[in-house]
């Protein structure tokens, strides 16, 4: 704790009391670095000042808000919730971590954090951060995705945790293994337990925590078409709100069965997801992404609308947009690579 005040870094959402807030911080830097999360976290409580303000916006309007930060279910699930604690709860965030963990996209972590944090609640609050430095200072050697080593870690932090101050010290493990504790080297000469650290003292902090090898991602072949209309406006359809990107918009098409062409794929896809026949033109530009359990080479094509109704056969929703109105609407970011790419075009003439 002494380390932590003098040494923590000045944070927006740092001394921050309103629940509501240090919830939106929590939810943001799961997964994602705090440079990153910052101007998404002031964008988004300007335009959201308060529960009730998320909780009566549209999907559409927090997608877009969260454009851009990624793990769009974070953003779908904190919009959920929003709704159902003004629902049922009268816009009142639960003070406890058991009631907190029921809320929709309330994980272990995140409702210990926001428990401890604006609550007071003295329970553990164990991120990949925590684990690290928590198995260093132990020296656990056992691989960390393991249950039995998980549980470990978490009694662990449920031991060292002070009973007057649990949200700073949560905040000062985080902070540890996220200024000093560090991933690949850790700064062990500047660390306030590096006397009690067992792994520096046995030599393998640097080794700590073991993880098992990851396979190689699978690789898929993704296409997506720019369909035009004679009057230059462009198809987007929306995904469904279960699936991957759930809610957000996209330029219609989708991946390659084994060996089919790309442009038979792309005929194919368009026809499944919104029932209209295009011809399919020259290829644009060929993007490449990877998500946490897989990477794409999405193969986008220029193509022309020739004939059908649009349907929401196979997606949430469909618009004829002009170039202009793209910025309305929320992309994930390798389509919204492609509306920078359309919106050169138009500029150019
Ligand atoms: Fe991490 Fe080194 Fe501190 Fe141990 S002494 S907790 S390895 S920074």
């Amino acid at each position: 704790l002494a380390w932590y005040a003098e040494h923590r870094r000045d944070l927006p959402w740092r001394g921050e009391r309103d629940p509501y807030r240090i919830w939106v911080s929590e939810v943001m830097l799961q997964q994602t670095q705090v440079v990153t999360v910052i101007p998404y976290y002031y964008a988004f409580l300007e335009r959201f000042p308060t529960l009730a303000d998320l909780a009566a916006a549209s999907l559409d309007d927090v997608l877009k808000v969260w454009e851009g930060l990624g793990y769009y279910a974070r953003a779908r699930h904190l919009h959920a919730a929003a709704r159902r604690l003004v629902a049922d709860h009268a816009g009142r965030i639960p003070d406890g971590y058991r009631a907190l963990r029921r809320l929709p996209g309330m994980g272990d972590y995140t409702a210990a954090a926001v428990a401890s944090i604006a609550f007071g609640e003295a329970v553990a609050a164990v991120d990949g951060n925590v684990k690290r430095v928590l198995a260093r200072l132990e020296a656990i050697t056992d691989h960390v995705s393991q249950s039995t080593t998980t549980r470990r870690l978490r009694a662990l932090a449920c031991h060292l945790l002070p009973s007057d101050r649990p949200g700073d010290f949560n905040q000062a493990l985080m902070e540890l293994g996220a200024l000093v504790c560090t991933p690949q080297s850790p700064t062990c000469p500047a660390c306030p337990w590096q006397d009690d650290c067992r792994g520096r003292a046995a030599g393998i902090q640097a080794t700590l925590p073991r993880r098992r090898a990851r396979a190689a991602l699978p690789h898929v072949t993704v296409t997506a078409g720019v369909i035009r209309h004679t009057d230059g406006r462009v198809l987007i359809a929306q995904r469904k709100p279960t699936a991957m990107l759930g809610g957000l918009w996209e330029f219609p098409g989708g991946k390659c069965l084994d060996d089919e062409p790309l442009t038979d794929c792309l005929r194919r896809e368009v026809r499944e997801e919104l029932g209209i026949e295009i011809e399919v033109g020259q290829r644009l530009t060929v993007l490449r992404h990877s998500y946490t359990h897989f990477r794409i080479s999405l193969h986008v094509f220029e193509c022309r609308f020739v004939g059908g109704e649009p349907r929401a056969i196979d997606c949430a929703d469909w618009r004829w947009a002009r170039v202009a109105e793209l910025d309305d609407y929320a992309f994930p970011v390798t389509d919204r690579k492609i509306v920078a790419l359309v919106q050169g075009q138009e500029a150019r003439g």
